[in-house]
């Protein structure tokens, strides 16, 4: 492009070719008289036009936008000089100008310059002037602000947060579009409103200080409320910061607020809190849940004498046979019919819980005395223990229930858990299907039980067991003819205690294995002795009790077997005493068992017969020597006529089958004479003597063998 003033009349101030000159420079060489000249200073493109439309005067600037040669545009038409003058608005704009009636004065974008201009139009001396001043800098500025406040509202508008803005007079002066969603409040109801028309200030004391303090630059939270906002959708949990609006100048010039819905996360969170607090199965709290409530009942208890409550502990009897038997879906369809029928049961307020697998626990509150427990512990279990259908069938089952009261405060919530507990085993032990409520005695009994457990380990190497024998008569000669040794603990502390006390502990332990090994090596030698000293005690066998526990070992018969050849006495001087209940619970290991000891030439009797179930029958199928006969029926056999004759078919099969029958429990003269006549052959009871100390059983030995011999 060729300068300015190229060969055409270069203005009178002699301005200088090339670039326009900078303003400073420009204004020194302006003539003020000329006006051309003035016209070539100023920053703005001017045109003047006759009355054709053609150019007539123009500046550098007006070249410069051209985009040509003065010599070019002189007497050129404005249509083709300037593409964008035509077009309707404008040219008819453009054209009333020209005719004085009006001027123009339009902003316009030109494409061809990629520009924007500020343009003036008046009438000229003939003509129209056209001024045009390029206000790009000005159009983009403006432009860049209006899209960045577009982009902010638009950000505003989609957020997924509630934001509104609060001026410095805490009047609300922007709301988005989730404040409203969230809050149901349209913008226009709330633009201009101060800020306790927008929040519930009143019951949320401290709010407006803390909005005041953000105007001095504090940042200020109100976390998860939910009824701050006063809204038709008040059941939203929501979280609020203010935080000051700052502008660029770093003045605090409002509030903005930011609200954040935390509604699914806290469903979430009570969601997890749940899971972890609940069995999943029967939807029940678990044992961890219980506990709390459990000790926060508790602390009241302590804290309250008139509060009361009450636990009671369950455990689904048999449930091991149900889940065995009908499989483990048939299990659980079982427990969760049993935690709906618990829950429908309790009162509403009381919390029933799933402690383990099928034990189950209920918290009674506001319990009066004892008898409203059980009164409740009978509904309970009355809607437990009935039929249940699983699976298509129908499964009887009852629960065992212990009760312990709160009402006066453990030091720790687990003891009043654990005594429930002991009070459930009482139950269970009683017979199942039945409640029994706590009482220190069961404690008592229960630490009594703990004690005998420690006290019982190394309780033979200290010595503590010792025999004592119960003579055995033959009926029908009456001679003696041998001795039943019967365990006696001689306990440091308690004094001397018969096996009753501690049979079933020692088999719970284990520790019977020990025990019965002992005692029968213990009457072994003891026979041996009288043997020795005695002339009289030669024929006389010693009768050795064993648990099922001791049959059961995996070693068990050759144990056994070892201790008989220790002993060293002939063949039918020891004989083994099992009781009919461990054929119950082992039938096919016993009879295996007896087999192998009776083929080693050692002796057996079954114990205690007539108290297990379908009694006669084992006669046939195990391999005893000797029956004894139970006292149960030996003490009633002088009324009842039904046990004479249990009595004589025991006897008559049992002779059939070659085996000696030996009564229990004689105890009068009357009972021996029934038992003489119904058959028995051997006797023992207190009508002969009690069981004796080994020394009072050697001096026995004496006077009953010279008596014998003496009758
Ligand atoms: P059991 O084998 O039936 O022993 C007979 C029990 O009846 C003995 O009780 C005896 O003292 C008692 N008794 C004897 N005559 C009469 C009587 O005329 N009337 C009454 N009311 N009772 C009489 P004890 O000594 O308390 O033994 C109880 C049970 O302990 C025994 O019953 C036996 O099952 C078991 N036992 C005893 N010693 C041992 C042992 O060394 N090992 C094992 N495993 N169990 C033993
Ligand atoms: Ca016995
Ligand atoms: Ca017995």
């Amino acid at each position: 492009m060729g300068t300015p003033f190229d060969g055409d009349r270069a203005p009178d101030a002699g301005t200088p070719t090339g670039p326009r000159p900078v303003e400073g420079d420009g204004r020194s060489s302006v003539d003020p008289r000329d006006p051309v000249s003035v016209l070539e200073q100023i920053p703005d493109a001017f045109i003047a036009f006759d009355r054709d439309w053609r150019v007539q005067h123009l500046n550098w600037k007006a070249v410069h936008l051209l985009g040509a040669t003065r010599p070019e545009v002189k007497g050129g038409v404005i249509w083709d000089l300037l593409p964008e003058a035509a077009g309707l608005a404008w040219e008819s704009e453009l054209r009333r100008a020209a005719d004085g009636s009006s001027t123009l004065h339009l902003e316009k974008y030109f494409r061809s310059r990629g520009a924007w201009f500020e343009i003036h139009a008046f009438p000229g001396s003939d003509g129209v002037v056209l001024y045009l001043r390029d206000i790009s800098d000005r159009k983009w500025t403006e432009r860049s602000l209006r899209d960045s406040d577009h982009f902010a509202r638009t950000i505003l508008a989609s957020v997924g947060e509630g934001i509104f803005v609060l001026d410095r007079d805490l009047r609300c002066r922007l709301w988005n579009r989730f404040m409203t969603q969230a809050s149901g409040l349209e913008a226009d109801k709330v633009l201009g409103k101060p800020l306790g028309e927008i929040l519930d200030l009143q019951a949320h004391a401290g709010v407006a200080d803390g909005v005041r303090r953000v105007l001095d630059g504090e940042h200020f939270r109100v976390p998860e409320t939910r009824d701050l906002v006063p809204t038709t959708r008040s059941q939203r949990w929501v979280d609020l910061l203010f935080t000051p609006q700052v502008s660029i100048d770093g003045e605090v010039i409002g509030v903005v607020a930011i609200m954040h819905d935390v509604t699914d996360r806290r469903a979430v969170e009570e969601r997890l809190l749940h899971s972890a607090n609940h069995d999943p199965l029967t939807g029940l709290p678990n044992r961890s849940h219980f506990m709390e409530h459990l000790r926060a009942a508790n602390d009241r208890a302590r804290r309250n004498e008139e509060f009361h409550f009450a636990l009671v502990f369950m455990d689904v009897d048999h449930f091991k046979v149900i889940n065995d038997s009908l499989g483990h879906q048939a299990g659980d369809d079982l427990l969760l019919q049993f935690a709906r029928r618990l829950e429908d049961s309790i009162r509403p307020g009381d919390i029933a819980a799933r402690i383990g697998g099928d034990e189950f626990a209920v918290l009674l509150y506001d319990m009066g005395d004892e008898v409203d427990v059980t009164g409740i512990a009978q509904r309970i279990q009355a809607s437990l223990g009935n039929c249940f259908v699983i699976q298509g069938r129908e499964v009887f089952t009852t629960v065992s229930a212990g009760i312990a009261d709160g009402s006066s405060g453990y030091d720790r919530p687990e003891d009043l858990l654990r005594d429930a507990d002991t009070a459930m085993y009482r139950a269970k032990d009683q017979g199942r299907g039945r409640f029994e409520v706590f009482d220190a005695d069961m404690h008592k009994s229960a630490v009594r039980l703990l004690l005998m457990q420690t006290d019982l380990q190394g309780a033979i190497d200290r010595g503590e067991f010792l025999l004592h024998y119960q003579p055995i008569f033959d009926i029908r000669d009456g001679n003696l003819v041998g001795f039943e040794a019967l365990l006696r603990w001689d306990h440091p502390r308690d004094g001397l205690m018969p096996p009753g006390a501690f049979i079933h502990v020692a088999e719970d332990t284990g520790a019977i294995v020990e025990i019965g090994r002992w005692a029968a090596r213990e009457a072994c030698r003891q026979l041996r002795e009288w043997r020795t000293a005695m002339p009289q005690a030669g024929d006389l066998s010693v009768h050795v009790n064993l648990s099922g526990k001791e049959f059961v070992q995996p070693n068990g018969v050759s144990r056994i077997l070892e201790i008989v050849r220790e002993a060293g006495l002939g063949p039918g001087s020891l004989k083994l005493e099992v009781t009919e209940s461990i054929i119950l619970e082992n039938a096919a290991l016993v009879a295996s068992a007896l087999e192998e000891l009776r083929g080693h030439g050692i002796e057996l009797s079954i114990d205690d017969f007539g108290t297990g179930y379908s009694s006669l029958s084992y006669l046939h199928r195990f391999a005893f020597d000797t029956v004894k006969v139970d006292r149960s029926f030996v003490s009633g056999a002088a009324s009842q006529e039904s046990n004479q004759e249990i009595i004589r078919a025991i006897v008559s099969l049992s002779h059939s089958l070659g085996m000696d029958v030996i009564a229990e429990g004689v105890e009068t003269a009357d009972q021996l004479e029934r038992l003489r006549r119904l058959g028995c052959d051997f006797a023992q009871g207190y009508f002969f003597s009690s069981a004796l100390t080994a020394q009072d059983a050697a001096e026995f030995i004496v006077r009953s063998t010279s008596r014998a011999l003496a009758g």
